[in-house]
């Protein structure tokens, strides 16, 4: 975009698209977003990737949704907000009134602000009456938000990004950090410049391990088993921290027992790592005096996910590494709300604040709050909602921001299930893939049409503000939200999202002191207990939020699909530098599609020259699920009998798997089994 220095208007807000939530100023021109600036603030300090700095042109893009849509006679036709509103609160209340509250749920979105969360979760709370609420955190990090707040009573990051740059130590396990989040990475990379010690524990030989001491190369899946040699040799050593261990956790015997059984020797047959490594890395990261755990999704899905977050819990805990400066479990949260999203209760068993639905003072808190008699069931996931929905017990189903049709797996079976629904409304800025099953489409402002906050990675409440009108009538999506609350009957005086963030940081202890004002130069790391706290950067310091730490050893388990001889390869999945989640939004942008623009399967050159498979050839990926037809990359970045697809195409969660972990619903994208032929 051209424009002159003086012809712009700078507006500070937050990047939308991954969970750094760097900061930096829209630059506005004639009412259109013309370019971006990075801003000199935490956590970014005047860092930006690529999809931030240059991926802005979605924002005024030609496709963006302007006029609501209702499918008639299988064709969409625009109408007036009136009419679309109308309808849509019609039918809810119609199937409400047959089938019941629970046969409506609805999916919140990591990509919107905390007051649209807040409002969606008390729409489907208070106004429908389900806690059928869920969003994609079910994908990413639920097992991190269960694991973590069993372990140390806390779901979430334990220390902050920019301590990254003050570890001795950092271990990296199952976080692409360089292409996930590319300015973590570069606190990552300042650590190795200061001399810190880089354990990298990955299936692919991502860019982070060409500087690492140390590199795992395992099998994926098999972190546990992993982790558990790591601590064998801990023990094994007497190199735990035992004056921790003694005052700050609970259940160390029955992990003294279990992770006896795991020495690195046999570790290495299940994982591929040789005993040498393993041990090397135990060392290192047991004797450094600041060590840092970093993870992704890596660790979190799996079919034993959340065991895959105890064992990270386990190791940190056992050289005590919690509660201290540069140290920390870190898990890396993907979108740019996710936090956030978590935060205010879009999850099926919890209020805002992670207060328990069946908890009869949290239930009476919020009825007292919101005036109405709310259900104390919890409700479903979103997988249990497909499932529901396919069989014929979800009829309805309202979607704010989420592209199930590309991000969930087993693409097919999405489809079925959201084609077996009386009633879907999808609410985003473009006609996604979702979008076009629906019955209505509700255009939804982007990140720079609205006021509100975003949750980064690192807990940091940070302000987004709106820089021009909304593109053609596309409303935020909390005031959408208000406006079927009022068509429902429920009373709503909510003017503002300030108004939405003040009701939120009445209800939700770790936000109680956070308000616009307070965050208007730099945002507020939660918990702030009240208006005069400055917030907490490093969690558990002296105690865990839990009050001890608990040991919650695990055993190894193999994935749900294992290499058999009709399906010898396992795939495993993950995101690329240049592009964001489903690319409703990267995929706008000619200059990252030029880079990246089709899907694609990384083959290690054995498996390629056994298959007669050569670089850039067209392939053939067949899995239980599915078959897709894909150009073929070969590399070394890959180990044998593994091959790796982008998700961002539909065409890897057209072969991935359903299965579950049991206790948070988790689906195991990380692995599934294939086969490859050459076409
Ligand atoms: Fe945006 Fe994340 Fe890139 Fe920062 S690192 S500019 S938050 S995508």
């Amino acid at each position: 975009d051209k424009y002159r220095a003086w012809e712009v208007k700078k507006v500070r807000t937050t990047c939308s698209y991954c969970g750094v939530g760097c900061q930096m100023y829209l630059l506005v021109k004639d009412d259109k977003v013309v370019g971006v600036e990075p801003c000199f603030s935490e956590p970014n300090k005047g860092l930006m990737c690529v999809k931030g700095r240059f991926a802005y042109n979605f924002i005024n893009h030609r496709d963006r949704l302007k006029k609501p849509l209702i499918k008639k006679n299988g064709e969409f036709v625009e109408v007036e907000w009136d009419e679309a509103l109308d309808y849509v609160a019609s039918r809810l209340k119609k199937i409400k009134d047959e089938y019941g509250s629970d046969s409506i749920a609805g999916f919140a979105s990591a990509r919107c602000t905390n007051e649209d969360n807040y409002m969606f979760q008390k729409f489907m709370r208070a106004v429908i009456g389900t806690n059928n609420v869920d969003h994609c955190a079910r994908l990413c990090h639920a097992t991190t938000v269960t694991g973590l707040a069993t372990t140390f009573g806390s779901g979430a990051m334990t220390n902050s990004i920019g301590e990254l740059e003050k570890a001795d130590c950092i271990f990296i396990i199952g976080s692409n950090t360089t292409e996930t989040h590319p300015v973590t990475a570069t606190y990552i990379k300042r650590a190795k410049l200061n001399g810190a010690k880089i354990i990298v524990a990955d299936p692919r030989e991502i860019e982070l391990t060409k500087g690492a001491d140390v590199f795992m190369q395992l099998k994926p899946g098999t972190n546990v088993a992993l982790l558990n040699a790591m601590m064998n040799v801990i023990i094994e050593e007497g190199l735990e921290d035992k004056k921790f261990i003694e005052e700050r956790c609970e259940n160390f015997e029955e992990l003294v027992e279990i992770v006896k059984q795991y020495t690195p020797e046999k570790v290495e047959e299940i994982t591929g790592v040789k005993a040498e490594l393993i041990k090397e890395a135990a060392r290192l990261y047991a004797m450094s005096e600041k060590s840092s755990i970093v993870y992704s999704m890596g660790i979190t899905q799996h079919s034993s996910g959340v065991e895959h977050v105890y064992s990270v819990a386990n190791l940190a805990m056992l050289c005590g590494k919690i509660g201290k400066e540069g140290c920390g479990v870190n898990p890396l949260r993907g979108q740019n709300n996710v936090q956030g999203a978590c935060d205010m209760g879009c999850l099926p068993d919890v209020f805002p604040g992670y207060q328990k639905v069946f908890v009869k003072e949290n239930l009476e808190k919020f009825e007292g709050a919101w005036g109405v008699k709310l259900s104390d069931k919890v409700g479903l996931t979103v997988p249990e909602v497909f499932k529901a929905a396919h069989d014929g017990k979800v009829k309805a189903l309202y979607i704010m921001g989420e592209n199930p049709m590309v991000s969930d797996p087993d693409i097919k079976h999405v489809e079925e299930a959201l084609n077996s629904l009386e009633f879907l409304v999808v609410q985003d800025i473009f006609l996604t893939d979702t979008a076009k099953l629906a019955d209505v489409v509700l255009p939804a402002a982007s990140f720079a049409e609205k006021d509100g906050t975003f949750t980064n990675s690192e807990r940091r409440v940070q302000r987004v503000r709106r820089a021009i009108n909304s593109v053609g009538e596309a409303r935020e999506d909390w005031r959408i939200i208000k406006e079927l609350m009022i068509r429902l009957g429920y009373e709503c005086s909510l003017n503002s999202s300030k108004d939405v963030m003040e009701e939120i940081s009445k209800l939700t202890p770790q936000y109680r002191g956070i308000d616009y004002e307070r965050i208007e130069e730099k945002g507020l790391q939660w918990p702030v207990l009240d208006k005069n706290h400055s917030g907490t950067p490093i969690l558990h310091v002296e105690k865990f939020a839990r009050g001890k730490g608990l040991f919650k050893p695990a055993h190894y388990k193999a994935a749900a699909e294992t290499p058999d001889s009709e399906y010898p390869l396992i795939l495993t999945t993950g995101r690329v530098l240049y592009h964001y989640h489903t690319m409703t939004m990267t995929g706008k942008n000619e200059g990252l599609m030029n880079i990246v623009g089709e899907p694609f399967v990384e083959i290690n050159p054995m498996n390629a020259s056994k298959l007669g498979i050569k670089d850039g050839e067209m392939v053939e990926v067949t899995s239980r699920r599915g078959s897709v037809k894909v150009r073929a990359k070969v590399t070394e970045r890959i180990e044998e009998d593994v091959v790796f697809m982008p998700f961002h195409f539909k065409e890897a969660n057209t072969l991935t798997n359903t299965a579950l972990d049991e206790v948070t619903k988790e689906p195991e994208l990380k692995v599934c089994t294939v086969r490859i032929n050459r076409l």
